[in-house]
């Protein structure tokens, strides 16, 4: 008896958690899928985080609201204080400032290392040959890492570059990987993704 309910409850760990990525909707487009019971949801700015986000969060404390978005240092205080998930880490800087601001609050967010795993200039995140001295570093910072994330280059088949982070994952021991998006979440899914952010196919096309 017991032993299945064990095995039923790792089952249950291992299926993907869904981020209805909220950003640019107005709170009254989001609150049908709140009051049906969803809890994860993403957005890529602070700012508007704070401003949809504050209120609903203080009554519903199940809410977990997961930064997508590039994090600027001199947002990082307020960052922390609304958001439960970073998946935007790719700077030791930002690595820093999180570990202070993380200790003032008291309060310890759950971390992505972002990867630019198609080696776009304009793109955030890491190469991956820093991975191993990155993540070393900001987990001796005393962050809370619990996997990578990347966006794969638009307009090519993802496939190649999940397989790539779901190897990378692998190499350091990470749980988590946060990838597959509206157009590509069921590859990411073929490369044991556990967090899709999924906002068009949700919420509808963004204006
Ligand atoms: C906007 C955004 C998403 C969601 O994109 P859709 O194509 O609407 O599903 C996912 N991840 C990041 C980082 C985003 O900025």
């Amino acid at each position: 008896m017991i032993k299945s309910k064990l095995v039923d409850l790792n089952q249950k760990d291992k299926s993907p958690k869904i981020i209805a990525v909220s950003k640019t909707f107005k709170i009254n487009h989001i609150l049908p899928l709140i009051e049906y019971g969803h809890l994860d949801y993403g957005e890529n700015k602070v700012q508007e985080a704070l401003e949809k986000w504050e209120d609903i969060k203080s009554k519903n404390d199940k809410i977990n609201l997961h930064l997508i978005g590039k994090l600027q240092t001199n947002k990082v205080k307020f960052a922390v204080k609304i958001f439960d998930f970073i998946h935007s880490l790719d700077n030791e800087k930002l690595a820093k400032k999180i570990a202070e601001e993380q200790v003032k609050q008291q309060k310890r967010p759950k971390i992505f290392i972002q990867i630019n795993v198609g080696l776009e200039s304009q793109k955030s995140g890491i190469h991956k040959k820093n991975l191993l001295e990155f993540y070393n570093f900001s987990v001796n910072l005393g962050l809370d890492v619990i996997g990578l994330m990347c966006i794969p280059p638009f307009g090519e088949d993802s496939s190649t570059f999940f397989s790539q982070m779901h190897d990378l994952n692998k190499l350091i021991n990470l749980k988590e990987l946060s990838m597959g998006m509206s157009a590509d979440y069921l590859k990411a899914l073929e490369y044991k993704s556990t967090y899709l952010r999924i906002g068009s196919n949700i919420f509808g096309q963004r204006s």
